[in-house]
């Protein structure tokens, strides 16, 4: 058993159980959705003809570079959309984001965010934030944005009059460091009907990181036009090492390409060097890595709320991302809860987390991530903001086994620093 190898109080354990049980429910519907999105993917492998061939890789320019190619094609087929950009090159999520954004935006142009302000590390992409040089604002590109109800859902009232000038209406679905809840598809396929409604013709972007192979269906499938993503969560299956995608209409995939790499060049340069089979491996894997990311949140979910604290999402909501959001309360309880974590990961295990200036982040942040890829929050990791309310973004977990046991750490250190306590 688990405390044969980790020092768990029985306590604890028997709480787990408890947990475990009452989470079982959730856990079969993950299963559903997991089965769904795998064969999905298995069948956009065959249609393409994904062969060893694909895995070779290719040098210098890349030029017929096979796999990459193909990837595409398979990456589209299972995003529902005319065509993918899925490269090695794109550094992050962030890069992959601002590389679509400045694709499809031109000077005097106006982006409007309909779920509020986004992401911070897009605030200085986007320039409202730090010096904006070479940010969209600098080249002209203007932005506003519809903030969402006090409920954190989207405002369908004030939506048409904020997105009638806008070239680009963009969406965030998962809750970054924020309280709000992911979107769900739902939600996604009412808001595309409104903006069609309102303005034929505006881009549909959508930020889908943390979102893939949560649901039965992606955004793009309910008619967003160009989704976007980081392959070192949920949609590289652990097994990428690097890299995004953006699926979507060809036109915009087109001139996401130009933008990657130059004009004239587009999506017929660019290498695929040793990538090409962790990718594809990856997106294989993808739809069950992300059921025990699911898992381990929906653990953690029942053990937290039974030690007392507020946990988000709610039961009653269906997810649209991976992320589990735990209130700790206070800043030791958020630094004990991710040095846990940290303690319980199969890399890193003996280093402690501190919070720290991040690049690109505008309050310090603590961050827990053993993983064996750097940066890699489809491994298990959990990360917080210090600031009110203290709470703990916990993510990932490759193994729903390892994903679990990393949880009890974290409650484990809590206890152990008196900062929770168990009934007797
Ligand atoms: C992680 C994330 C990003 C940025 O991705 P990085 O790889 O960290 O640059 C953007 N948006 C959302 C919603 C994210 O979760």
């Amino acid at each position: 058993m688990v405390d044969q190898y980790f020092r768990i109080d029985q306590k604890l354990l028997a709480l787990a159980e408890e947990a475990q049980q009452a989470a079982s429910a959730q856990f079969k519907e993950i299963d559903r959705i997991a089965e769904h999105c795998s064969a999905k993917v298995l069948r956009a492998l065959q249609e393409e003809h994904v062969s060893a061939a694909c895995f070779a890789g290719s040098n210098g320019y890349g030029h017929d570079d096979v796999g990459r190619d193909t990837l595409d094609r398979v990456w589209a087929r299972v995003f529902g959309t005319e065509d993918a950009l899925v490269r090695h090159q794109f550094v992050s999520g962030t890069h992959t984001l601002s590389t679509a954004l400045f694709g499809v935006l031109r000077p005097g142009d106006l982006m409007v965010s309909i779920t509020g302000a986004p992401y911070d590390t897009l605030e200085e992409v986007i320039g409202i934030r730090g010096e904006g040089y070479g940010s969209l604002a600098d080249y002209g590109i203007r932005y506003e944005k519809c903030d969402l109800r006090s409920d954190g859902t989207l405002d369908f009232d004030a939506i048409p009059a904020a997105i009638q000038n806008a070239k680009v209406v963009y969406l965030q679905r998962s809750r970054g460091y924020s309280l709000r809840p992911a979107l769900t598809i739902a939600e996604i396929r009412a808001a595309v009907s409104l903006i069609r409604q309102t303005r034929p013709d505006a881009i549909i972007m959508l930020d889908n990181c943390y979102g893939e192979f949560v649901d039965y269906e992606e955004p793009t499938e309910v008619g967003a036009d160009v989704a976007i993503g980081s392959l070192i969560k949920n949609a590289g299956g652990g097994i990428a090492q690097t890299g995004g995608y953006i699926a979507g209409r060809a036109d915009l995939i087109e001139q996401c390409a130009c933008r990657l790499t130059c004009v004239g060049g587009g999506k017929e340069i660019g290498c695929s060097l040793t990538h090409s089979r962790e990718m594809y491996l990856g997106l294989f894997f993808a739809p069950e890595v992300v059921a025990n990311a699911k898992k381990t949140g929906a653990f953690a979910a029942e053990l937290f709320r039974r030690l007392g604290f507020t946990v988000l999402p709610g039961k009653e909501r269906t997810a649209g991302d991976i992320i589990t959001v735990i209130q700790l309360g206070s800043e030791d309880a958020v630094c004990a809860f991710c040095k846990g974590i940290q303690a319980g990961s199969p890399v890193d295990s003996f280093v402690t987390p501190e919070p720290w200036d991040m690049a690109g982040y505008e309050s310090k942040i603590i961050m827990a991530a053993g993983a064996f890829t750097n940066g890699a929050s489809i491994e298990l990791s959990a990360d917080a903001p210090i600031r009110e309310p203290y709470a703990v973004y916990l993510q990932g977990g490759l193994t729903y086994t390892s994903g679990k046991i990393g949880v009890l750490t974290a409650a484990q250190t809590m206890l152990d620093a008196g900062l929770i306590s168990l009934a007797p």
